[in-house]
C-alpha cells in the first residue's frame, strides 16, 4: 500500500528506530510513547487490522513470528518478569489511527484495567 505510513516504514522511507526484524515482521519505538517501553511490532506485509489477518494464508506465520517478536523484544527490554500488555486496535470505536496491522507492547509502568 504506497500511502500506508507503516508500509513506508517498511520500506526504509521514513525514518523509525527500529529495534527487532525479521522477514515476516518489523518492532520500533512508538513515536508518541505511552509508557517507558512502548514498542508497535507488524507485519511486514501490509494487512489492515487483525479481522483482515484471519483470512490471510499466512496468519498462522504472522502470528507466530508476532509472538516469537514479543517474547524476544520483552525479555530484550527487561519487561519479561515485571509485566508487560500486549494490545492492537481494530476499527475507530477501539482508537485504531493507523490502518495497517499493529500490536503495542507497553511496559515499565502500572496499568490500569478496564482501559480507557
Ligand atoms: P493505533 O492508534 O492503535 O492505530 O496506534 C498507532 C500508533 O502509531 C500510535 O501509538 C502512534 O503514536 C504511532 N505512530 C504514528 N506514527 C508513527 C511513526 N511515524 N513512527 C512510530 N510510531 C508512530
Ligand atoms: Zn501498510
Amino acid at each position: 500500500m504506497s500511502d500506508c505510513l507503516f508500509c513506508k516504514i517498511i520500506k526504509k522511507e521514513i525514518p523509525a528506530e527500529v529495534v527487532y526484524s525479521n522477514n515476516v515482521v518489523t518492532a520500533f519505538k512508538d513515536i508518541n510513547p505511552q509508557a517507558p517501553t512502548h514498542i508497535l511490532i507488524i507485519p511486514n506485509k501490509h494487512v489492515a487490522d487483525i479481522h483482515e489477518l484471519s483470512s490471510e494464508n499466512d496468519c498462522g506465520e504472522i502470528m507466530a513470528a508476532i509472538t516469537k517478536g514479543i517474547k524476544e523484544i520483552t525479555d530484550c527490554e527487561g519487561i519479561d518478569e515485571s509485566g508487560f500488555r500486549v494490545v492492537t486496535n481494530k476499527g475507530t470505536e477501539a482508537g485504531q489511527t493507523v490502518f495497517h496491522l499493529h500490536f503495542h507492547i507497553l511496559g515499565g509502568r502500572e496499568f490500569r484495567w478496564p482501559p480507557g
